[in-house]
């Protein structure tokens, strides 16, 4: 770690131009921190005295980010726009038989650098998005046609960005569809911006609709004090909150480092559903790990952890839905390539070779305890 600890703020700046520029010519999410987030990064960058923490390199663009690339990286993996019919565009994706990603906005609290939506999210801001009426019109039209609907997941962007009023607009037309049973929503919100929900007139919302929350924590010192009471909170109103996440290198590839985050969340009646594979997207490689070195973390975390925390499910998302480890049916080691089925679909992964991974140190990992 000794090259990085000589990593100025200077060097970081230079670096962040780079990447901005590169941004804007290459489809990726410009660097947008919430101020809250950036306390942590600062706090972080001085114990370390390097931008190479887990929570800078959240937000932070590394050298890795701007020059490593991978065999077989795509624009957008799990092709969102495959899964959107016509009329849905920028509105809908629908990849299962009986749910629905819902996507009123576009706009994020901040910008996760790994982002696997950045494609589509960096052309929806691109272009003129339709007002939540109009979303909201061709959505509903879509569920009174399909009633096998049953679920309808809000995600984006990030729907906590949006305004307790059209969050109760969204509400509303979706309770007046008999056959939706369950709201869910994904969001970074809490982590990057608790103060977002200081009052409790959204969680009321939220209670109300019996929403369930799904947050993207990565690490556990996203966890902070000012987390743990939102969550105290979102719990007293009776919502309930779950955790999903990508495994991704040098934020939380360590066994040690995904057991504290379960277990921090778990204390917090914050249950973990889903750690995915990062999925192989342009840019990607400095987040993403070889197939084999992730499933020896997930192995690690499944021998140590205790019940409560191992019924999560480690998986790959795909254009035709998630596979898991029992999915793998071929691999072949000398071109890289996984292949994984799933109801007849073939679903071909260029994994990270060996030579491009490297894991993270436990010690700038966890760095307060470590
Ligand atoms: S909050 Fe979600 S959609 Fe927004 S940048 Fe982060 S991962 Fe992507």
């Amino acid at each position: 770690m000794a090259a990085a600890q000589s990593i100025s703020r200077d060097t970081q700046d230079a670096r962040n131009e780079t990447y901005q520029a590169l941004a804007q010519t290459h489809g990726l999410l410009p660097i947008k921190v919430t101020p809250f987030y950036q306390k942590k990064v600062d706090e972080e960058v001085t114990a370390l005295g390097h931008f190479g923490g887990p929570l800078a390199r959240t937000v932070y663009p590394s050298d890795e980010r701007l020059q490593l690339r991978a065999p077989g990286e795509v624009a957008d993996w799990v092709d969102d726009r495959s899964n959107m019919i016509a009329q849905a565009k920028d509105i809908f994706i629908q990849k299962y038989e009986n749910r629905i990603l819902f996507t009123p906005t576009s706009t994020c609290a901040a910008h996760c650098l790994y982002c696997f939506r950045q494609d589509v999210l960096t052309e929806q801001k691109a272009g003129t998005q339709k007002t939540l009426d109009e979303q909201l019109k061709v959505l509903t039209a879509h569920l009174k046609a399909h009633a096998e609907v049953t679920e309808v997941i809000l995600s984006g962007g990030d729907p906590l960005t949006l305004s307790y009023a059209d969050l109760e607009r969204i509400f509303v037309a979706l309770a007046e569809i008999k056959s939706v049973s369950d709201i869910r929503i994904h969001t970074r919100v809490p982590i990057f911006a608790p103060s977002a929900l200081k009052n409790d007139e959204k969680l009321a919302l939220f209670a109300k609709y019996n929403v369930r929350m799904v947050l993207h924590s990565v690490h556990p010192y996203e966890i902070c004090e000012d987390v743990i009471a939102l969550l105290a909170r979102m719990h007293a109103h009776g919502i309930r909150v779950y955790n999903h996440f990508p495994i991704l290198r040098h934020v939380n590839d360590h066994a040690d480092v995904l057991l504290e985050l379960m277990q921090k969340l778990e204390t917090h009646h914050v249950r973990t559903l889903s750690i995915y594979v990062p999925e192989p997207i342009y840019y990607s490689a400095a987040y993403r790990i070889s197939y084999d070195r992730m499933c020896r973390i997930i192995d690690a975390v499944n021998q140590r952890a205790p019940s409560w925390l191992n019924s999560f499910r480690f998986c790959l998302d795909s254009p035709h839905g998630k596979v898991r480890r029992e999915n793998l049916v071929m691999r072949d080691n000398d071109a890289n390539i996984l292949v994984f089925m799933r109801e007849g679909q073939r679903i071909v992964y260029p994994d990270l070779p060996e030579k491009l991974d490297a894991p993270g140190d436990i010690k700038t990992l966890l760095w307060k305890t470590a």
